[in-house]
């Protein structure tokens, strides 16, 4: 048996690092390591990294900084402490940061991860250790499942990292360096977690990849499956009342999974799929390979499958090249799909991508302009969806006690936090709440008469 240890995990980013966090903590487990929330009293401390925001790696330094305080603090204490930096940044960066941060034991790739255990002994007993290949073997094969109780602190709504990697190279984007060429996980794995999840109070699925709907892993059947069918089948499992997936790009958002939204019921009817931009000039610079008309199709086809469909999108504003007029289209884009929510970025340029190079950079102060009528368009169209939900009647998913006694809090088919005065009883259940109210971000409610009296 292991002496045991206390890990921290401390993640960057989108959802499938969390994904992978999490991943990391059941491979670390049967290694002795216990997961803390408290940064000082961990002995092994894991900086999941993200490479798509903005300074994204002096951020790693700057945090790396910190972790060298606190390693020669448990030296002082006669402690050993072990940093170990994972993800992205790690993946892209990796010697530099063995080269720039002396406090760093284990640098691990995101497609390294399941050897994470052995790296860390290996650290511990021959000093820093870099292992950022792109391996052969499948990391999924050589992770720990979580245990029901890592499960059910971890909530009613779980993620499943389902496909990685892309084969785009859109021209701003760095994950197919990091993450590597598009690879499917087949689908008798994600069943089988799924399955896990379920079995331990898990209500809904959210399906994961960098390109998610170009999944095409194996099926049951020995052939490709898309996505379609990989929801159609999960949608069977017992106890898997929601399912999601994310993050979608638009060439890849067939005819089978815009019917899976027809056909579905589980299927929540919110997506996101990013743009990136309304005007065909940048999407072409941005080597998007889809139009504006291709993508509002896109988004009539779903809404004619599901009419009570709501989309959410990414945007980048400042984009090389980019003038007022290009930028108009993406604000007349905005209005013209209704979104419910985005997310939006000025440019920043990676290194290695091909947009760092483009010769028409936008200047910051233009881009800081952009981004601010950029997000106002956004934010008037979000609360637009939001008091439109008053007086509907939604199934809502309780996944906690709400901030006043009494009060329970729950998602939407739409993400939106609702909040609703039930007995705590109605948390890890699905119900239904007529919306009475709308505040900036969250909505509020009353249970349906139907589930109040029952
Ligand atoms: S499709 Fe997405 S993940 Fe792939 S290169 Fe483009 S932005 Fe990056």
């Amino acid at each position: 048996m292991n002496a045991e240890r206390k890990v921290h995990i401390k993640s960057f980013g989108c959802q499938m690092n969390v994904y992978d966090s999490h991943r990391m903590a059941d491979t670390l487990a049967p290694a002795g390591f216990i997961e803390t929330a408290r940064i000082e009293d961990a002995d092994l401390i894991v900086l999941n990294t993200c490479h798509i925001r903005e300074k994204a790696q002096e951020k790693v330094f700057s945090e790396l900084g910190r972790m060298r305080v606190l390693k020669e603090a448990a030296a002082r204490a006669g402690r050993r402490v072990t940093v170990a930096v994972a993800g992205c940044v790690a993946q892209a960066q990796g010697e530099e940061i063995a080269r720039r941060a002396p406090a760093v034991d284990v640098i691990v790739g995101a497609q390294s991860y399941h050897r994470l255990p052995a790296l860390v002994a290996r650290s511990e007993r021959n000093g820093v250790v870099v292992d950022t290949d792109f391996p052969v073997e499948d990391k999924f094969d050589y992770l720990e499942p979580p245990a029901p109780d890592a499960i059910r602190a971890r909530g009613v709504s779980a993620f499943v990292t389902v496909q990685e990697g892309c084969d785009k190279f859109c021209t701003f984007c760095v994950v197919p360096y990091t993450r590597g060429a598009e690879a499917s996980r087949p689908a008798a794995k994600i069943i089988a977690e799924v399955e896990r999840l379920a079995q331990a109070g898990v209500r809904e699925i959210t399906l994961l990849g960098q390109n998610v709907n170009a999944y095409h892993g194996r099926g049951l059947d020995g052939r490709s499956w898309p996505l379609a069918r990989l929801l159609a089948r999960l949608a069977e499992v017992p106890g898997v009342e929601r399912l999601r997936y994310t993050t979608s790009h638009p060439r890849d958002m067939e005819g089978s999974l815009i019917a899976a939204h027809r056909d579905l019921p589980s299927l929540m009817p919110y997506v996101h799929v990013p743009v990136q931009s309304g005007s065909d000039r940048m999407l072409e610079r941005m080597n998007r390979r889809h139009t504006r008309a291709d993508y509002l199709e896109m988004i009539g086809y779903l809404r004619a499958a599901r009419p009570d469909m709501a989309f959410s999108s990414d945007f980048i504003v400042g984009f090389p090249g980019e003038s007022e007029e290009d930028f108009e289209r993406t604000l007349s884009l905005i209005d013209e799909v209704g979104y419910a929510g985005a997310f939006s970025f000025k440019y920043s340029a990676r290194q290695g991508t091909p947009a760092a190079d483009m010769p028409d950079q936008v200047d910051e102060h233009v881009k800081s302009e952009r981004l601010h009528r950029l997000q106002a368009a956004i934010d008037r169209n979000a609360a637009s969806f939001n008091s439109r939900c008053v007086s509907r009647t939604f199934d809502v998913l309780f996944e906690k006690e709400g901030r006043y006694p009494g009060q329970i809090v729950g998602r939407s088919p739409y993400l939106q936090p609702v909040q609703v005065m039930a007995a705590k009883a109605f948390i890890g259940r699905v119900a239904a709440v007529t919306i009475t109210e709308v505040s900036s971000n969250s909505l509020f409610g009353v249970l349906a008469p139907s589930v109040a009296e029952g």
